[in-house]
C-alpha cells in the first residue's frame, strides 16, 4: 500500500495528460504558453476569484503574495508553528519576524482567540494555514485583521478544494496561496503553485513580481523573482482538473468513512483522537491525520504490517533552530503537544475500502498491543 497513490490517478488519464504535454512540446512556448493563461482563468473560475496567478511553488506563491504586500525587514507576520516549514520561510527570507500563535487543538489550525494579543505596531499580515484539507477559522481571522487594517493570506497548500462557508479554500481572504506538488489535493508532476486574489492591484504586482519585477519587458519597477510556473505543468493541471471533482468527493467520503471506523478505537483507547471538521467547512484531506499515544510504536506496528505512515509535523516551527531566536519555548504549548502525537494514514481519491479497512484494522491490533503491554 502506497502513502499516496499518485500512479492510479495518472493511469485514469494518462491520455489527455500525455496529449496535453505533447501538445507543449510540439508548439514550443514552454514559458508562459497558452496553458498557462488557460490554467490561471479555469482556477480563477473554480475557486471564485477574479485572478489567479501561476507561480514556481506553494513556497514560492507564498514568498510573492508577502512581497506583493510590501513586507519588508523589520516587519512581523502571524502565523502558526504547526505548519511545514515554508510558511515561516518566506518571512524570514524577506527580513520579517513570523510571531507564533498558538493552534485549536481539535484542528490543528491556529486560534484566532490567541491572534489579537500578538499583533504588534510591526505586524503587516497574518497568515493562517488550513492545515491537513481544513480551512482556518477565516470569519473570525478577517475580522481580527480588519479591525487593525491588515491583510490576510491563506496557505491553502493542503487544502485546495475545500469550501468554507460556502467559499472556496483560496478564496476566503486578501490573498490564497496554493501549491501543485505532487502529493498535494491537485498536484501536478513537478512543482508548482499558485495565488488567488479579488484584489486587481495585487494580482498586477504579483505577476510582475513573478518575471523579476517586470511591468513590460526589460523594466523593472520593482524587485522580483524567477518564480512562473511552467507551461508543462500547467498543462498537466489543465489535463487533471475534469477529474477533480470526483477526487475531492472521494476524499471526503475516505476522510468521513475513516472518522467512522476509527471513533470506536477513540472511546476505548486513551490518547487515540480524531481530528474536528466543523460544520460550516469541509476537510479534502491533504492528510488524514489522527493523534496517537505512543507513536514510535504505533508506526513500527502499522510498518510491520505494511500501512505507511508519516508524521505532520514532529517538530512545531518554534523549536527549530532556523525559527527558534526570539520566540519563547513555551509560548505555543498547544503545537508542541500535537507534534509529538500526529500521526498520518495511508489517503488519495484512489485509496480502496479494502485497503482502507487493512490500515484500520492494524491500527487497532496496534493499540491494542499498547494495551496489552501497559
Ligand atoms: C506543501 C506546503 C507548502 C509549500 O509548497 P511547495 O509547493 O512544496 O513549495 C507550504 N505550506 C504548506 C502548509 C504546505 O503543506
Amino acid at each position: 500500500m502506497q502513502f499516496i497513490d499518485l500512479k492510479t490517478p495518472y493511469a485514469a488519464l494518462k491520455t489527455d495528460i500525455d496529449a496535453a504535454i505533447h501538445r507543449v512540446l510540439d508548439h514550443g512556448q514552454y514559458i508562459m504558453g497558452p496553458e498557462v493563461q488557460a490554467l490561471e482563468a479555469a482556477l480563477a473560475t473554480f475557486a471564485g476569484t477574479k485572478h489567479c496567478v501561476t507561480v514556481s511553488s506553494g513556497t514560492e506563491a507564498l514568498l510573492i503574495a508577502l512581497m506583493a504586500l510590501g513586507v519588508k525587514a523589520g516587519d512581523e507576520v502571524i502565523t502558526t508553528p504547526f505548519t511545514f516549514a515554508a510558511t515561516a520561510e518566506v518571512i524570514a527570507l524577506l527580513g520579517a519576524r513570523p510571531v507564533f500563535v498558538d493552534i485549536e487543538p481539535d484542528t490543528c489550525n491556529i486560534d484566532p482567540r490567541l491572534i489579537e494579543a500578538a499583533i504588534t505596531p510591526r505586524t503587516r499580515a497574518i497568515m493562517p494555514v488550513s492545515l491537513y484539507g481544513q480551512v482556518a477559522d477565516m470569519t473570525d481571522i478577517n475580522a481580527i485583521a480588519a479591525r487593525h487594517g491588515l491583510p490576510v493570506v491563506e496557505d491553502a497548500a493542503q487544502s485546495f478544494g475545500a469550501t468554507y462557508q460556502g467559499r472556496r479554500s483560496g478564496a476566503t481572504s486578501t490573498i490564497g496561496c496554493t501549491s501543485f506538488f505532487p502529493s498535494k489535493p491537485l498536484g501536478c508532476y513537478g512543482d508548482g503553485g499558485a495565488l488567488f486574489t479579488d484584489d486587481e492591484a495585487i494580482a498586477q504586482a504579483a505577476r510582475e513580481i513573478r518575471v523579476h519585477g517586470q511591468s513590460a519587458r526589460y523594466t523593472h519597477t520593482r524587485v522580483g523573482v524567477g518564480g512562473r510556473m511552467d507551461t508543462i505543468q500547467c498543462a498537466v493541471v489543465l489535463a487533471k482538473l475534469p477529474r477533480f471533482e470526483w477526487e475531492l468527493q472521494r476524499r471526503r467520503e475516505l476522510g468521513a468513512r475513516y472518522h467512522a471506523l476509527l471513533a470506536p478505537l477513540a472511546a476505548q483507547h486513551p490518547g487515540f483522537g480524531l481530528l474536528t471538521v466543523r460544520p460550516d467547512r469541509d476537510c479534502v484531506w491533504g492528510q488524514y491525520t489522527v493523534f496517537v499515544p505512543e507513536r514510535a510504536k504505533v508506526q513500527a506496528a502499522l510498518q510491520a504490517a505494511g500501512i505507511p505512515t508519516a508524521v505532520h509535523y514532529p517538530k512545531p516551527l518554534h523549536h527549530q533552530a532556523a525559527y527558534a531566536a526570539g520566540c519563547c519555548p513555551d509560548c505555543c504549548p498547544g503545537s508542541l503537544d500535537a507534534a509529538a502525537r500526529v500521526m498520518s494514514l495511508p489517503m488519495s481519491p484512489d485509496l480502496t475500502e479494502a485497503d482502507q479497512d487493512r490500515v484500520v484494522a492494524a491500527l487497532a491490533e496496534a493499540l491494542a498491543g499498547l494495551a496489552a503491554d501497559a
